[in-house]
């Protein structure tokens, strides 16, 4: 079937990422590479290729159906962790694939160790502990019911992690909120430590703490966002951007490319109305290029009158409303353009480029709503 539109993920952005980050966090912490919300935007399949080959070896996904399509396309030797939602029902399977979980409540981690039992193999579980995010894991209050179910269960589970989540580290205002949070981790580590069960690795940090608060790396970062190419925030770039060097000044790329084609040409006149109702009145003669990609592709209405694409290297305006399928661009500046010629909805083109935050900030969407709402029919393509 061919489509409308596809997605170019780079390998050597994604590297350069990858790089990057490790050069600030040593050799030491593992990176697993968040993939959840298909890869955010980006493909599983084609995001977990990409990764193997930088030598990343561990995925985190938000649900097992993620988990599953990481499953289907990494390798053996690699790692892939559920850090939130499963069914009990399947907990066999996963034991049985060797895919990791969280486990953030007794009836989760109760059930992995009697499945486990059962089938006389180990579950790899996570022990999520709750810091302050208040979203999932254990609560201080039940320390003690957790501790004597993972001694009683201690030859049917692998411990391979302690872990919890930050609430907003891309934020400065937040500073004295994640310096808490690691006070209560590090409570929580020294208790079960005192008590004599041991994890694999300790983990906590996403892309912002990773970047900006050193002492949350630990064993092993979680690594969403910054992979793609994206600062979680501007704040966090600015603050990242204060010890960079200035050849470097941003040293994330962008993965994706967004293109399609002109499907159709349209010539008006000055005073009639283009598309539906009375959103756009032409003003002078005009050439429009018809771009088959609307709402339904991802390509949000509220760039109506608002977003431009690229053309022949040049910004050309959308006029109208955008349709489910469809937009109407500018292009009367141009000349000698053909049907089917590229254009660049998201990426660069000869000398200009239409950045996500640009696209987010007009659709009043941050990096990772956009990202995650390009519907996953759209193909994606890997490129070098
Ligand atoms: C999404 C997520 C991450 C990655 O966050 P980024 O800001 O994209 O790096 C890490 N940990 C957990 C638990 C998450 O849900």
């Amino acid at each position: 079937m061919l489509h409308t539109s596809r997605l170019e993920i780079s390998t050597a952005a994604y590297q350069k990422n990858i790089t990057f980050i490790r050069s600030l966090i040593g050799p030491k912490p593992t990176i697993s590479a968040v993939v959840k919300g298909n890869a955010y935007g980006h493909g599983i399949a084609q995001l977990v290729s990409i990764a193997e080959k930088t030598g990343i070896r561990h995925f985190s996904t938000f649900s097992s159906d993620e988990a599953r399509e990481v499953f289907a396309s990494a390798r053996d030797t690699s790692e892939i962790m559920i850090m939130g939602m499963l069914h009990l029902a399947e907990l066999a399977d996963l034991i049985k694939k060797g895919i990791q979980f969280y486990a953030f409540d007794l009836q989760r981690l109760e059930a992995a160790s009697n499945i486990s039992k059962e089938l006389g193999i180990k579950a790899q579980v996570h022990i999520e502990v709750e810091t302050g995010f208040n979203r999932t894991g254990f609560e201080w209050e039940e320390r003690k019911t957790v501790l004597e179910m993972l001694r009683q269960n201690v030859p049917f589970l692998e411990l391979k992690g302690l872990c919890t989540h930050f609430a907003g580290a891309e934020s400065a205002q937040n500073h004295s909120r994640i310096q808490e949070q690691i006070r209560r981790f590090e409570d929580f580590s020294e208790y079960f430590r005192r008590n004599g069960i041991a994890f694999e690795r300790r983990h906590a940090a996403c892309s912002a703490a990773t970047l900006l608060f050193p002492e949350t790396r630990l064993d092993l970062v979680r690594i969403g966002i910054a992979g793609y190419g994206f600062w979680p925030t501007r704040e966090t770039f600015e603050m990242v951007k204060a010890e960079l060097s200035v050849e470097n000044p941003n040293p994330l790329r962008r993965l994706l490319t967004w293109k399609t084609e002109v499907m159709s040409f349209k010539k008006i006149k000055s005073g009639s109305f283009v598309g539906y109702g009375k959103g756009f009145k032409a003003s002078k003669d005009m050439s429009l290029a018809i771009i088959p990609v609307g709402y339904a592709h991802g390509y949000g209405r509220n760039l109506s009158n608002i977003g431009k694409v690229l053309i022949s290297g040049e910004f050309c305006p959308v006029i109208g409303m955008v349709n489910m399928n469809a937009i109407a661009v500018d292009i009367s500046k141009l000349s000698g353009i053909t049907l089917g010629e590229e254009v660049v909805l998201i990426g660069n083109q000869g000398d200009n480029e239409i950045t996500v935050a640009s696209f987010a900030e007009t659709s009043d969407l941050i990096n990772y709503e956009m990202l995650t709402r390009l519907p996953s029919q759209i193909p994606r393509i890997i490129v070098d």
